[in-house]
């Protein structure tokens, strides 16, 4: 089979006008970025205010692999499916941040022939959201450096006098907002800035501080989250960025920066139409990663696919503990809107891979024997592809579970994992189809697009794990205990000051956005399968009262990733006729 830069490159796309007009949307209400990409304006949403919405459809996984399980592809797969059999339907998914691009697993566009186009400018820059985020970012982090040492050059009471600003006295030791950029960056964690000769300050304060990946910043969350510009100049303001000498929360608002930053987002907002290699509609917008964020595209570009389309098709990032769990407790809490069905990518590879029964090292290749036929792995790994069944079951929504079929596997293998998923009883409507969708692309997904409608057939009863007016600490263990299924929770000492501070200043209210391993349901990276009666240490809570919520940092996790031994970014090049290569 062709490479997938080499397959996009070979499918005749249609101008965005096109695929814009196909999907509904109004010339006035595009702007294009060259041929094969446009901006839509939410104003969209006004005009549309009336329009009855479609059925929203969450794709999840199973526990993945390092390597990703196929739930873009999916997407993507079953949308064309859906458009094969006369549905209309569009994609929302996030824009790839470079991190990964460049790092372990590659490029998000899908793959094969079910891929957003052009991958290529999908996966490098797009219409540059995420260097928007990055520049916001970074201006509050700028904005928090000028002020200390302003202040502290001409002391508080002259500051004042001198800009007619009050001080903001913030204590330096106490900066919670740091730096970020879009690359995985290990050297990057911990840093020192605002270094000096010998008493002078001419460079600033020097002091410890960090950069996070673009795609862990509030603003990304944020830019997900944010019903219309107005909501996002307002989160924004909200974003709590260090505290004062006497621990009182210093915001954005304070710094008066506030609303540069909206202004660095104005295009941002905005969700940029492309099409599938099938011409489905889809819409990329924000790139929030589900194990150190939320994990979901935007809340505007879904409300502008359902009010267009009878079929929305998403993606929450890694297994349903993740992604799928932030879907349902943090966007749809704050869309007022669930999803209406859920759908499980699962792949033999992965479920062996879940076994128990292969040496699975994080950071080490993958053991050849996953790849392989393994009927007792497959049996032992089925565990969890049962445990992300019941878990999507549990918030009420019909599942259909797909089998992302790779070119190594075999029928029988296949078979026997549909008559596994057949032969168990699950507390909501479960139905099963193998997706052919890398291969053959729609046609490939046509029997997954029909159990998809059927399913949505079915009423949704949603039901969030937690209601957000209850006690910090009671949604942490909602998502731990009920949520993964954890026997206890171990708040560390920094966490606990942390949540009665926050309860004292008033954020008791805030949803929370677990972050931890994606590679286990628990914490810890190498314990596969399903497992049970393991804690949930919470290492560190994390503030962001304009997204909307607290984090809780579990286990290692890391904000900013780092590089692999062997990074994708080695594979990539152009040829002699300037064309990339390697990108996939
Ligand atoms: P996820 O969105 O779950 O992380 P992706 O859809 O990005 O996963 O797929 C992960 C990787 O596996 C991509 O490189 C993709 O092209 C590849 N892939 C997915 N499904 C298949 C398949 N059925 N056959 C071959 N390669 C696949
Ligand atoms: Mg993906």
């Amino acid at each position: 089979m062709k490479s997938d830069i080499d397959i996009c490159r070979d499918t005749l796309l249609s101008p965005i006008e096109d695929i814009a007009k196909q999907a509904g949307v109004q010339p006035q209400e595009l702007t294009p970025q060259g041929s094969l990409k446009a901006k839509i304006k939410p104003a969209i949403l006004n005009r549309l205010a009336d329009q009855a919405e479609g059925k929203l459809v969450v794709v999840t996984a199973i526990t993945p692999t390092p390597l990703g399980e196929g739930k873009t592809v999916t997407t993507i797969g079953l949308a064309q499916g859906l458009a094969k059999i006369d549905r209309s339907v569009m994609a929302c998914i996030r824009q790839p941040s470079m991190g990964p691009v460049f790092g372990v697993k590659g490029g998000a566009a899908g793959g094969g022939y079910s891929q957003v186009a052009p991958m290529d400018k999908l996966n490098l820059h797009l219409t540059g959201d995420i260097h928007a985020v990055t520049a916001a970012h970074n201006l509050a982090a700028a904005a928090i450096d000028a002020r200390l040492y302003h202040e502290s050059r001409l002391g508080y009471d002259l500051f004042s006098e001198k800009t007619g600003l009050p001080a903001l006295r913030i204590d330096i030791n106490n900066i919670t907002w740091k730096r970020v950029m879009d690359h995985n960056d290990r050297a990057l964690r911990m840093i020192t800035i605002g270094q000096n000769e010998p008493d002078k300050t001419i460079n600033g304060l020097e002091r410890h501080d960090g950069f996070d990946i673009t795609a862990a910043s509030e603003l990304m969350a944020i830019l997900a989250l944010s019903d219309d510009l107005h909501d996002m100049r307002k989160r924004i303001g909200r974003i709590v960025v260090a505290y004062d000498l006497d621990g009182n929360p210093v915001t954005a608002e304070d710094l008066q920066v506030a609303g540069a930053m909206t202004v660095t987002l104005c295009d941002a907002i905005e969700p940029t139409l492309m099409q599938t290699l099938e011409g489905v509609p889809t819409l990329i917008h924000a790139g929030p990663f589900a194990n150190i964020a939320h994990g979901n595209s935007s809340i505007i570009a879904d409300k502008i696919a359902l009010k267009l389309s009878d079929f929305t098709i998403t993606e929450g990032g890694f297994g349903s503990d993740m992604g799928f769990e932030k879907a349902c407790n943090i966007k749809a809490q704050q869309a007022k809107r669930g999803p209406d069905c859920a759908v499980v990518v699962a792949t033999l590879r992965g479920l062996k891979a879940n076994s128990g029964l292969y040496d699975l090292r994080p950071g080490q290749a993958l053991p050849d024997g996953i790849f392989a036929e393994d009927h007792n792995a497959l049996v032992a790994g089925f565990e969890n592809l049962k445990w992300h069944i019941s878990n999507a079951a549990r918030y009420g929504v019909p599942v259909v579970v797909a089998i992302n079929r790779f070119p190594q596997d075999t029928d029988e293998e296949l078979a026997q994992l549909q008559a596994m998923i057949k032969a168990e009883s699950f507390e909501t409507f479960v139905d099963v189809a193998i997706s052919e969708a890398f291969g053959k692309g729609g046609d490939g997904a046509i029997k997954l697009a029909e159990c998809v409608v059927t399913a949505c057939q079915h009423k949704a009863n949603f039901t969030p794990l937690y209601q957000l007016n209850q006690p910090l600490e009671e949604k942490i263990m909602a998502v731990a205990e009920v949520g993964y299924g954890a026997s206890h929770v171990e708040l560390s000492e920094v966490a606990q000051q942390q949540l009665v501070k926050f309860k004292e200043l008033g954020f008791d209210e805030l949803a929370i956005c677990m972050a931890k391993t994606p590679l286990s349901i628990s914490t810890d990276p190498s314990i596969k399968g399903a497992p049970k009666g393991f804690t949930v240490p919470v290492r560190e809570l994390k503030l962001c009262a304009g997204a909307g919520f607290i984090y809780a940092l579990c286990g290692n996790v890391m904000t900013m990733p780092g590089l692999p031994e062997k990074p994708a970014y080695m594979n990539l090049d152009i040829d002699e006729n300037g064309n990339i290569i390697g990108l996939s």
